[in-house]
């Protein structure tokens, strides 16, 4: 009998499980208990115009810290949910509370920061998508002209007209749309000029080693010449160094995001950094 084996006939079987089926099980059952409860917070980095020094926009990113795992990355649990349909309901908690995190930042003072949110294809995809995503919108009493809206390219890769009457009918609504970590995916370039995208954000694989190697740099050069001339804004991430950040600025990148002006922080944070932003570029101003 499996009493004999363990505490449970449950736990008998588990052990024998290999260490990354148990991550797995774990991960499904902490996963499916936490959209119960909602446990997810926003953390936002922001995101800089490098015209004029202002911080034009913030991207929210989810975090998720488990009593028992620790803080799970989303890089690891974002695609385990795909998986299991799972980032339906939790992309769904991920708009509200960037509804309710908008509202702290407006009740701050600062009204005309857009909110970027990481959209996953799967959530995409669904039929009821745009439906889903206005009805969060208007219970919480707010506009898609706050938000910007990022994707792959594999997302938008499907060039059905499901996908475009669905990107058509999000500009209609007021979002503004991106392309996230360009560079990496599929890379067609004829969706670029089918959408009707606003921003096109150069994956940090590219900014990464920019500055010592020169293919790198070419590419990027490359993308933000093409993404000009099809009338679109072009957003550097993972800008680390004052290197890379002055490298962008010569080849005419409008705007950054990375380490070297903050890591994604919670939103109490960041309403201390933009205040401490305006202070410094204010003086700067009056010198
Ligand atoms: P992403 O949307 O491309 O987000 C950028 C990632 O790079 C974030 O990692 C951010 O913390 C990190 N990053 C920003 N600046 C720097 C830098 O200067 N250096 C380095 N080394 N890293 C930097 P994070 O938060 O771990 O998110 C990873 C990925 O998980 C995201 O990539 C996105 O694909 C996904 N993700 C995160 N939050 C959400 C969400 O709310 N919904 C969905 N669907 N996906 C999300
Ligand atoms: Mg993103
Ligand atoms: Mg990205
Ligand atoms: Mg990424």
């Amino acid at each position: 009998y499996s009493k004999q084996n363990g505490r449970n006939g449950f736990s008998f079987y588990f052990e024998d499980l290999s260490s990354d089926s148990k991550r797995v099980l774990k991960l499904d059952g902490e996963l499916r208990k936490a959209i119960e409860n909602k446990d997810f917070e926003l953390y936002f980095q922001p995101k800089i115009s490098l015209s004029d020094n202002r911080v034009v926009g913030i991207e929210a990113l989810v975090r998720w810290n488990n009593e028992e795992l620790g803080f799970v990355s989303p890089a690891e649990f974002i695609p385990f949910a795909e998986e299991t349909g799972l980032i339906i309901p939790i992309s769904e908690i991920i708009i509200h509370k960037a509804c309710e995190d908008l509202r702290k930042l407006r009740d701050a003072g600062y009204s005309d920061i857009t909110m970027s949110i990481n959209i996953s294809s799967i959530h995409f995809q669904q039929v009821n998508f745009l439906k889903s995503i206005k009805s969060i919108l208007e219970k919480n009493n707010t506009s898609a002209n706050n938000f910007e809206i990022e994707m792959t390219e594999r997302t938008v890769m499907n060039n059905d007209t499901d996908t475009v009457s669905k990107l058509v009918r999000l500009k209609q609504l007021g979002f503004k749309l991106s392309i996230d970590d360009f560079g990496t995916g599929y890379s067609s370039l004829s969706y670029l000029v089918r959408f009707p995208l606003d921003y096109l954000k150069i994956d940090r694989s590219f900014i990464q080693h920019m500055v010592s190697l020169d293919e790198k740099q070419a590419v990027v050069d490359a993308i933000i010449q093409m993404a000009h001339r099809l009338k679109m804004k072009v957003v550097a991430e993972g800008v680390e160094s004052v290197q890379q950040l002055n490298l962008l600025r010569e080849m005419g990148c409008d705007f950054i995001q990375g380490y070297y002006y903050s890591k994604p922080v919670p939103m109490d944070e960041l309403i201390e950094f933009l205040q401490i932003w305006e202070v410094v570029h204010q003086e700067g101003k009056e010198k």
